[in-house]
């Protein structure tokens, strides 16, 4: 079976996680070289120019300066952000392919093969420039070909088929893991999995909760031991110490009504303890939040928690019983179900790179079927994926009040593909060109969200047109915004007989000797003996 391994990788914030389909077809998680079912997504340069990732690196990072350590890169990924070791230069994308290649390395050594296709998972609100940085990860960490899926299409895949089902339904995903909370209305339909609506907050997660224990840890050492709390914060060893601590203490009152710990500070050695309510009560706000999302994601599809059959919770901070406990109390109606949290997202992407077409005929064929207006018909069990954009994106116009604004054309929540035309008209006669100038930002189409202040969108792209000769103040000249399966963003002007095609270009793309270069890096990843 050697490279004909299906696998489905859940890059995650603070865990990432692998899986695949075995010879008799079940899904199954693949355990790292230190037989863990998920790997730490931590990087560390050591002194010998290796780079460690997962468990050993999060174990040994309190006897390293910080800046030899790298956690939660994917907070990171699509920025310009850059780190420089030992003259050596990471982006995100070479940090994640970091995290991907240990993943790999170890499947390869443990199966004998060497794999060369993945489905890597981002989150649903992740634009088209993440995207492309994730797939870029996946080269440079040694794969030919990678496809994205959104985490919780790949939980609700991993849901939708493992609950032996075909029947219609809607689910709400409530994903909450270790530095990312995103909520997702998906329509399943047999093997078709339509995302409806999607919203989230891209810092927050359990890394928020563990700050949370700190603070209570920190407070109750200074008082009870009458310790100085500006001396404990510049304390970098009781900094350390107390990132490790807190998720384990956090973890432990996913079980526990309380817990107890030691920290040495200040040469003292003070023990203190901690109670499930008491994390509740400091957590409170974050959990909030994340309700408070749940009804704006509802209400850009106008529903109630009624219209939702279950409600899913993936992510392995849904494992605090203050999650479901808090979603049952403020929608008792609700059919909350716990499943498979750290698991069901890798496993999803397994099960879907299985029946992906990977010489691309299945998004031809959506495509053409899309083109001429009808509906695609999937074949026996192939899993077919629809996402929504993530973004809405328009372009600068002015306005009868003298003022420019974003003129949004398509938008955030719409179903992939998206085809839409509006028209603009030329600010004076014989007006010979006009700048066209790209922006996203996060209107909504049914709260009013046609214009956007300039301040809160994002130039993404613009291009210059020659306007035809003769044109005036009434000659229409049409837009239209075409934004792909992939959500791709292409720009058609047309105006009299002049017409101008214009693909958004990403800052961030790698080249293909980017790339090349880059895979040098990854022959440092290696085991800790
Ligand atoms: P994920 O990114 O989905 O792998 O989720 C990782 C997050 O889940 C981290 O913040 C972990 O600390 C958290 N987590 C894992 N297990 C538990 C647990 N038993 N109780 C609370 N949080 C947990």
């Amino acid at each position: 079976m050697a490279g004909e391994y299906t696998i489905g990788i859940d890059l995650g914030t603070t865990y990432s996680c692998l899986a695949y389909i075995n010879e008799d077809g079940e899904t199954v998680v693949e355990k790292n070289f230190e037989q863990e079912e998920t790997t730490p997504s931590v990087i560390l340069f050591n002194e010998n120019g290796e780079i460690i990732v997962g468990s050993p690196a999060k174990d040994m990072a309190i006897m390293y300066p910080p800046e030899r350590i790298v956690t939660a890169i994917k907070r990171q990924i699509g920025t310009d952000y850059e780190v420089d070791v030992d003259g050596d230069k990471y982006t995100p994308i070479t940090l994640s392919a970091a995290i991907l290649r240990k993943m790999i390395n170890d499947f390869n050594d443990n199966h004998g093969c060497e794999i060369k296709k993945a489905v890597i998972t981002c989150p649903a609100y992740f634009g088209q420039t993440e995207r492309d940085a994730t797939k870029a990860a996946g080269k440079v960490a040694g794969l030919e070909d990678v496809t994205i899926i959104n985490e919780p299409t790949a939980a609700a895949i991993s849901f939708g088929l493992g609950s032996g089902t075909d029947s219609k339904k809607r689910v709400l995903v409530y994903d909450l893991g270790g530095g990312t909370f995103d909520v997702t209305i998906l329509e399943i339909d047999g093997t078709s999995f339509t995302a409806v609506a999607t919203d989230g907050e891209r810092l927050l997660g359990g890394k928020d909760w563990d700050a949370a224990i700190t603070k209570i840890i920190k407070q109750k050492v200074c008082e009870d031991n009458g310790i100085d709390q500006d001396e404990l914060d510049a304390d970098d060893d009781v900094r350390q110490t107390l990132v490790l601590d807190s998720e384990t203490i956090k973890k432990r009152l996913s079980t526990a009504e309380s817990t107890k710990g030691t920290l040495t500070a200040a040469g003292k050695k003070a023990v203190y303890s901690i109670s499930r309510s008491e994390f509740e009560i400091a957590t409170a706000p974050l959990m909030q939040t994340t309700l408070e999302i749940i009804d704006r994601t509802l209400a850009t599809k106008e529903f109630t928690i009624k219209d939702i059959d279950e409600v899913i919770l993936v992510g392995g901070s849904s494992r605090m019983p203050q999650v479901k406990d808090g979603i049952c109390k403020k929608y008792p109606e609700a059919d909350v179900k716990i499943y498979d949290p750290d698991q069901s997202v890798a496993k999803g992407a397994a099960i879907f790179s299985k029946s992906y077409s990977w010489d691309g005929s299945t998004a031809a064929a959506v495509a053409a079927a899309a083109a001429t207006g009808t509906e695609y018909v999937p074949e026996e069990g192939e899993i077919l994926v629809h996402n929504v954009l993530s973004k809405s994106f328009g372009i600068k116009a002015m306005y009868d009040d003298g003022e420019e604004k974003i003129s949004n054309i398509i938008f955030r929540n719409e179903v992939l593909p998206i085809v839409a035309i509006k028209t603009y008209y030329p600010v004076d006669d014989g007006q010979t060109s006009i700048k066209v100038e790209i922006y996203e930002d996060s209107a909504s189409n049914n709260d009013g969200g046609n214009k956007t202040e300039l301040i809160d969108g994002y130039g993404v792209g613009d291009f210059e047109m020659e306007l035809p000769e003769g044109v005036t103040r009434s000659t229409p000249i049409m837009v239209k915004f075409t934004a792909t399966d992939e959500g791709i963003l292409v720009a058609c002007v047309d105006c009299l007989n002049q017409h101008t095609e214009y693909q958004l270009q990403n800052r961030l793309q790698m080249s293909d000797s980017d790339i090349e270069e880059s895979q040098g890096l990854m022959e440092k990843v290696t085991n800790a003996n």
